[in-house]
């Protein structure tokens, strides 16, 4: 069966993330440009990928004026590809990614932003820094001399479980975070918290998110 791009589901959550200021990031990936297009005709301009080549391969084929969003585990040797046009690496969880970021940047003759992804889940196989490493990576003297590079927030995935309760205190964490390090006089204040996905955005929502990700509810199950 041809799963159709869910365009009313888009314009209901359009209208309640947009009275509630946060930003949409529809996740897209393993899906064909018709449907990103779909999206972009009703006015949808942030898009977010997991891998590098179908970033590029859909790039290639689009809009310029689109937003794209790298969100999946990016490889320091991967970043060369993606760093002319990306708009936000939601996803960094390295210096030495953060350096490499910084450094084709340069190359490109521009400014690349950035989220720190934080290990918030129970699930071994998330990515992301833990508290330790977060406040190390921000704390460093290394990160003023990246001038090409800007750390504009946190990005987090919760649990995935039905205990909401468990997902919120999650979120609660990943908020804390953001508000002890956005208060850090050292940095500029942060921007974007991006947390929520499809089965969690209302309860990240709740939680002060500025940014969700959302695939399934408006593309169609992933296979
Ligand atoms: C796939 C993915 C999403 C979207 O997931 P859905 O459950 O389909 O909304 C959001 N964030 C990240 C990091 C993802 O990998």
């Amino acid at each position: 069966m041809m799963m159709a791009v869910r365009k009313e589901e888009y314009l209901r959550l359009k209208q309640e993330l947009d009275s509630k200021n946060i930003t949409l990031v529809a996740v897209s990936k393993t899906k064909p440009v018709e449907d990103i297009l779909e999206l972009y005709h009703l006015g949808q301009r942030d898009f977010g990928e997991n891998y590098v080549q179908e970033l590029v391969s859909k790039q290639a084929q689009l809009p310029k004026d689109i937003r794209w969003h790298f969100i999946g585990h990016l490889q320091s040797n991967k970043v060369k590809v993606i760093a002319p046009f990306v708009h936000l690496i939601q996803s960094v969880d390295s210096s030495k990614l953060l350096i490499e970021i910084n450094k084709q940047a340069e190359k490109n003759h521009r400014i690349i932003n950035v989220l720190l992804q934080v290990h918030i889940a129970q699930e071994e196989t998330k990515f992301g820094l833990d508290e330790q490493e977060l406040s190390t990576l921000i704390n460093s003297d290394k990160l003023n001399e990246l001038k090409n590079v800007r750390v504009i927030g946190l990005m987090g995935m919760a649990s995935f479980t039905q205990d909401e309760q468990h997902v919120r205190e999650e979120f609660k964490t990943l908020k804390k975070l953001f508000n002890q390090h956005t208060q850090n006089t050292n940095h500029e204040r942060w921007e974007i918290l991006s947390m929520g996905m499809s089965g969690d955005y209302k309860i990240a929502a709740e939680e002060g998110s500025k940014m969700v990700r959302i695939g399934s509810l408006l593309f169609g199950e992933r296979h």
